[in-house]
């Protein structure tokens, strides 16, 4: 298998076909989702710093989109170098589900 570049986790059904994925915030909450396939997963939580550069009626906007969305647990890539024990990857698949 390919490695897939998606540290935090992809659409179980696009895989590493990015067109219709994105991240939302809803404040510090970042959600990973796909808008093909209407499904939201949770990334984590202030993990990275632009949400501070957003304000309310953008959370308020995300959480709306999401509402309507399934939410679903994400794909992480599985090559056999993300499986080997030293792969960040590998691990946070292992704390997320
Ligand atoms: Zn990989
Ligand atoms: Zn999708």
């Amino acid at each position: 298998m390919e490695h897939v570049e998606a540290y935090f986790g992809y659409c179980p059904e696009c895989g590493d076909d990015n067109e219709h994925q994105d991240c939302l915030n809803v404040r510090a909450s970042h959600f990973g989702c796909c808008h093909l396939h209407r499904l939201y997963w949770l990334i984590g939580l202030n993990l990275f710093s632009a949400w501070k550069d957003e304000d309310e009626s953008i959370w308020k906007a995300n959480a709306e989109r999401l509402e309507g969305y399934v939410e679903t647990k994400p794909a992480y890539c599985e090559c056999e170098s993300c499986k080997a024990e030293n792969c960040e990857r590998w691990r946070r698949k292992g704390e997320l589900i």
